[in-house]
């Protein structure tokens, strides 16, 4: 079992780039999924990810998993998720505590304490955990698909990394002013 440990949104941009130019037909191909020194790789993607991993595997797995995968990061909040890559090429998701044993494929636990607040959503909070800033969310991120605060989101846009990663994949900034 390889377990690690990484962020729902930056797992959420890594699939985006392998699994967008894949037509349907490809999901019975299988890409090698490497975790090398706390480097999470896909196949020949050049994007790797940090990491937590108590140790260095590989593994096959069917673009139809990371393809479900994709699909399901992609409607949850973004925070810390727990992953288990099985050698079967099954895939296991869990969220937030790491001793957690309540498991389900593809099943990942909405995050309880910001489920209550307005955090990341329009003209609420700013979705970024140090900010908060209130009543100020009012730039969408459209990796995160979630809203932050005029300066945050000035700070996210400058990123030299989101920024070509923006502009190839959505062919404008990270983050738009919601009109
Ligand atoms: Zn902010």
């Amino acid at each position: 079992m390889n377990k690690i440990i990484l962020s729902s949104a930056a797992l959420h941009r890594i699939l985006y780039q392998l699994i967008t130019p894949l037509i349907p037909e490809h999901d019975d191909y299988e890409v090698k999924v490497k975790c090398i020194d706390k480097n999470l790789s896909f196949g020949k993607l050049e994007t790797t990810l940090n990491v937590e991993s108590k140790s260095n595997w590989e593994i096959q797995i069917r673009i139809g998993q990371l393809r479900k995968l994709f699909r399901l990061i992609t409607k949850i909040k973004e925070q810390p998720l727990v992953i288990s890559f099985e050698s079967n090429g099954y895939i296991e998701i869990f969220s937030g505590d790491v001793e957690d044993n309540n498991v389900s494929p593809f099943f990942a636990k909405p995050n309880v304490s910001s489920s209550a607040d307005d955090k990341g959503i329009l003209n609420g909070k700013c979705n970024i955990t140090s900010c908060q800033k209130p009543k100020s969310a009012t730039w969408y991120n459209h990796s995160t698909r979630k809203h932050y605060c005029p300066s945050c989101a000035s700070r996210l846009n400058n990123d030299e990394f989101n920024k070509r990663d923006a502009m190839r994949m959505f062919g404008h900034d990270l983050c738009t002013e919601v009109q």
